[in-house]
C-alpha cells in the first residue's frame, strides 16, 4: 500500500522536485533500498524498475563494482579542490569516455548533473564563437517537447512551456524553437524511427533565413527526445540536421543525457545515427545515477580555439567545486568498466527486437493512442482524460506501482525503459502489468 510506511520519516520539511508535494505527502512512494532490476518499497513490496530510476541506472541498481569503487574513494581521497589542482581518477574518466565516443569529440568537461551540462555546452559555444571573433554568433535554436534540464540556459532552449512558466521575462535572448518531430496522423504505431518528417528539419533553414546564421551560435536537440514521452526521430532526420548546420557553420549539440551509455545499444545515440555533433552532453549512466555527475564532451577544434584565443592564465572563466568529484570519478570508472565487462551496449542491442515486440502489443489495450520505441525506450500515449490531461497516465504510474511495476508518466505517454540488463522475463512483467493497469483505469 503506498500510503502506509514501515519507516519513520517527517515528510514535511523535504520540498520535492517535479512532484505533486501535497498529494505525495497524503499518500508517499517510499523506496529504501535496491538491488539489480528491483527496488524494495518502505512497506516490503518489492517493484520491479522499467523507469532505470530516471532513465539512469542502465546496468542495475547497486552493483557491487560500483559500490565498492566508491567506498575505496571516500576512504582514500574524500575531496580535492576542483580549481587549478585535480586527481588521477578525473583523467582516468574523461580518458575512458573519449575512448567510448564518436572521433574527434576529444575532450570532457565535467559537471554534476544534465543541467549544468546543458548550461556548460551552452556556455563553450559562445565562448568558441567570442574565440572565433564572431560574438554576434549568440543566438540558440533549440526544439518544442525538447527537455534540456532546469538551468536558465536549459529552459530557454528547451521547449516545455510548463518549465518556463514561472520564469518567463528572464529566459536566455535570442532563442528560436524547431517544430517536434511527433506526427500521429502519419507515424502512429510505428516501430522504431518513423518513415515520415525528415523534412521538419528544414525549419531551421526557415529560422537562418529569419535570424541570419552569422547569429546562431548552436543548435541543441536530444537525438531521441525522452521527458516529453519518447520521440525517435524520423529516418534522415538528425542527418538533415546536421547538414544544414554545416552549411551555416551552425555548432550542433546533443543532448544525450537520457541516450548516452548504451540507452540505444551504443555508446552514444552520436553512433547510432551516424551522425556526429560538435558537442554531447550527458550525465545519469555515466556512473551507473550512483554518484550525482554530468559533463560535456567537446570536439577538439572548439576547444583548441578557446584555448588558443587565451594569452595565459585560465582559459575558460566557468566549473563547479564538485566538476570531476573523487567519488564521481571512481563511480565513473567502475560503470565503465562494467558495461564493458558485460557488455552491456551490445546487450541492449540484442534485446531490442524483443522489447520492440513486447511493447507493441499494448497498442490493442485501453485508452493507447501511439506506440513509440527505440533502443531500450518506449513511450506508450494514451488518450486524455477531457479537460484533465495528465490524470490518466499518471493513474497508470499509480495502479503500477501497487502492482510491483515502477513505470514513468510524461504527460499522458507512459515511457519505459530499464535497466539494460533486464531478462525477457522482466520486460514481459512490464508490459503485462501496464496492460491490466490499462485495462482497469478510467
Ligand atoms: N537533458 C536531458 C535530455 C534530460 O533528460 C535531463 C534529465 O532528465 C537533463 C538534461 C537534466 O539532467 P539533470 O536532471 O541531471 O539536471
Amino acid at each position: 500500500m503506498t500510503g502506509s510506511l514501515a519507516v519513520d520519516v517527517v515528510l514535511e520539511p523535504h520540498w520535492l522536485p517535479f512532484t505533486a508535494n501535497r498529494a505525495f505527502k497524503k499518500a508517499p512512494r517510499l523506496l529504501v533500498s535496491a538491488k539489480d532490476m528491483h527496488y524494495t518499497a518502505a512497506d516490503g513490496r518489492s517493484i520491479l524498475d522499467g523507469t532505470a530510476g530516471l532513465w539512469c541506472v542502465n546496468a542495475g541498481h547497486s552493483r557491487d563494482s560500483i559500490v565498492a569503487a566508491i567506498r575505496e574513494a571516500a576512504g582514500r581521497l574524500d575531496y580535492g579542490p576542483a580549481f587549478q589542482m585535480s586527481h588521477p581518477a578525473a583523467f582516468d574518466l574523461a580518458a575512458a569516455i573519449v575512448g567510448i565516443a564518436p572521433r574527434d569529440l576529444d575532450h570532457v568537461f565535467f559537471t554534476n548533473s544534465g543541467s549544468e551540462a546543458v548550461d556548460t555546452a551552452l556556455k563553450i559555444a559562445l565562448a568558441y564563437w567570442q574565440a572565433k571573433g564572431a560574438p554576434e554568433r549568440n543566438g540558440f535554436v533549440g526544439r518544442l517537447r525538447g527537455y534540456h534540464g532546469v538551468g536558465f540556459g536549459g529552459i530557454s532552449v528547451g521547449g516545455i512551456e510548463a518549465n518556463r512558466r514561472a520564469f518567463a521575462g528572464q529566459l536566455l535572448p535570442h532563442i528560436d524553437h524547431l517544430p517536434h518531430t511527433l506526427d500521429l496522423s502519419k507515424n502512429a504505431f510505428a516501430h522504431g524511427q518513423p518513415a515520415s518528417g525528415a523534412e521538419s528539419a528544414d525549419a531551421l533553414e526557415a529560422i537562418v533565413a529569419r535570424r541570419g546564421a552569422s547569429n546562431i551560435a548552436a543548435v541543441i536537440v536530444e537525438p531521441v527526445a525522452g521527458s516529453t514521452g519518447v520521440l525517435p526521430p524520423p529516418r534522415g532526420y538528425l542527418e538533415r540536421l546536421r547538414a544544414i548546420c554545416d552549411r551555416h557553420g551552425i555548432l550542433l549539440i546533443f543532448d544525450e543525457v537520457i541516450t548516452g551509455f548504451g540507452r540505444l545499444g551504443t555508446p552514444f545515440a552520436a553512433q547510432r545515427f551516424n551522425v556526429v555533433p560538435d558537442m554531447i552532453t550527458f550525465a545519469k549512466g555515466v556512473t551507473n545515477a550512483s554518484v550525482p555527475m554530468g559533463g560535456v564532451l567537446v570536439r577538439r577544434e572548439i576547444h583548441d580555439t578557446i584555448m588558443d584565443a587565451s594569452s595565459g592564465g585560465v582559459e575558460f572563466f566557468h566549473g563547479y567545486t564538485y566538476s570531476g568529484h573523487p567519488l564521481a570519478a571512481a563511480a565513473g570508472i567502475a560503470t565503465l568498466a562494467l558495461y564493458r565487462e558485460e557488455d552491456i551496449f551490445a546487450r541492449a542491442q540484442s534485446l531490442e527486437p524483443y522489447w520492440e515486440s513486447a511493447v507493441h502489443t499494448l497498442r490493442d489495450k485501453p485508452h493507447v493512442i501511439d506506440v513509440r520505441n527505440l533502443g531500450i525506450v518506449a513511450g506508450i500515449e494514451l488518450q486524455p482524460r477531457s479537460g484533465k490531461p495528465g490524470a490518466r497516465a499518471f493513474d497508470v504510474f499509480l495502479d503500477c506501482f501497487e502492482r510491483g511495476v515502477l513505470v514513468r508518466a510524461a504527460g499522458d505517454t507512459i515511457c519505459l525503459s530499464p535497466p539494460l540488463i533486464a531478462e525477457q522475463s522482466h520486460i514481459d512483467q512490464i508490459v503485462d502489468v501496464l496492460g491490466r493497469a490499462l485495462a482497469d483505469v478510467a
